[in-house]
Order: C-alpha cells, then structure tokens, then sequence
C-alpha cells in the first residue's frame, strides 16, 4: 500500500523512492505522511537524500497521489538531484500524536452525542490547539455537553482499544452507521477502512488515531455555539 499511515499510523519513518517533482512538489512510491483529509490537517516534516534535508511544508492528495510540497529553502536544481532516489521520510511526530489523539477523542465525543442524544454529525475539523464537532440536535445544552465529555473521560480511563480493519464495501455500506462522520466519503472503494473503539463507535475512517483511548489523555470542553436553530458546535482539546 503506498498510503503507509493506513496499516501503521505510528509509523513516524519510513523510506521510498522519489516518483516526481514539479517545482516544489514531490510524489513517492509511498508515504506515510498524512494528506489533509477528512477533518485531519496535514502531517509535516523533512524527507533527506545524500545528505540533504528538505522540510515538507505540507502533504495534499490530488486523484488519488499523495503529493508532498517542500519549503522553500533548498533550490529546485537540488529537488531534480534525487529524482529516482531512495529517501527518507520523517514525520513532525509531536504534531501528529496530538492530531492523532484529537481524532480519536472527536469519534469518542460524536459517537455519545449520537447514541446517547440521536445527534446527527454534521462536520468536524481537528487542530493542534482545539477541534470541532458540528451536529444537529435541537434543545441541545451545555448540561448534556458536559454529561457526554464526562462520560467520554470516563471510558478514556477504561483504556477501551482502538483498532481498525478493512470491510468490502458491499458489507459496510450495509450499516449506515460506519458512516455518520463520513460526509462525502468514497463509496466507489473496494474496501472500506473501519476504525473501531472497541464496544462503542466504529466510523469507516481514512484518518490516523491511537490505539487505545488512554492515550488521549483528557478531553476537556473549550465552548459552544449555535450554528442556526439546530445546529451546534461543540469545541474541545485534549490533554
Ligand atoms: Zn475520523
């Protein structure tokens, strides 16, 4: 597979082959940097060959090719230098782990909302600093918002597992659930990547998470908005 954060999303160096450069665009035989996606900003990082470092400023995927643009401190004489060559990948780990655990704390929180309140996900976007749960609930309070981080933090101590696996797609299309987070996901795939908190949530999910919820830390609430008469934006981090 050349999108190597599917099967190891703790794969944080790795080794391929340079395909292409344009300008400062560059494609692998394979990555696993993460492209933005899905409500998951990009991985960055360095790729170096022959003793040059590049910085990967950041990773998009464009018709399937995961393209990486590379800062602007090496020239593109020296890009076209490793056109063909073995390189090695580095991922900013720091930023990913919290990316990560935003991710898995976001499916955590929009799954309560959804079963416990019937919530529909309507959109989310994960940072660094705070990530966001867009649903659809009217009546919907602070007192139920704290209920569910509450409970949600209280499952982060059972450190419930976290794994992921491939369903065809004809068997995942089948429960309706694998997509409440999953607005515009591609259902011409073949196999279907599910990402299951074991006994709560499973979200088909081309994203990155950790592998048990122990490792999110603690999610704590930032605010709420009203986005229309039912609509709600719910702000948190983790820590
Ligand atoms: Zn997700």
């Amino acid at each position: 597979m050349d999108a190597l954060y599917l099967g190891d999303p703790y794969m944080n160096e790795f080794e391929a082959e340079l395909v292409s450069v344009d300008g400062r665009e560059v494609v692998l035989d394979k990555t696993a940097f993460y492209p933005e996606g899905g409500g998951q900003p990009c991985d960055t990082g360095t790729i170096s060959c022959g003793g040059m470092t590049f910085r990967v400023v950041s990773v998009r995927k464009n018709g399937g090719i995961i393209i990486h643009e590379l800062g602007e401190e090496n020239s593109a004489g020296e890009l076209k230098l490793i056109i063909g060559q073995r390189i090695k990948g580095k991922i900013d780990w720091e930023r990913r782990c919290k990316l990560m655990r935003m991710h898995t704390a976001a499916h955590l929180l929009a799954s309560l909302f959804h079963s416990r309140d019937g919530a529909l996900i309507t959109g989310n976007q994960l940072n660094l600093e705070r990530s966001r749960i867009d649903f659809s609930l009217e009546g919907f309070d602070r007192e139920k918002i704290d209920a569910r981080i509450a409970e949600a933090n209280g499952l982060i101590q059972k450190n419930l597992p976290v794994k992921f696996y491939w369903l065809d797609r004809e068997e995942a299309l089948k429960t309706p659930e694998l997509f409440k987070l999953a607005a515009g996901f591609k259902h011409a795939m073949e196999k279907i990547r599910i990402v299951e908190i074991e006994g709560i949530d499973r979200q088909a999910d081309g994203g990155t998470h950790v592998s048990s919820l122990g490792e999110i830390g603690k999610i704590e609430f930032l605010k709420a908005e009203n986005k229309g008469k039912s609509n709600r934006r719910v702000y948190f981090t983790v820590k």
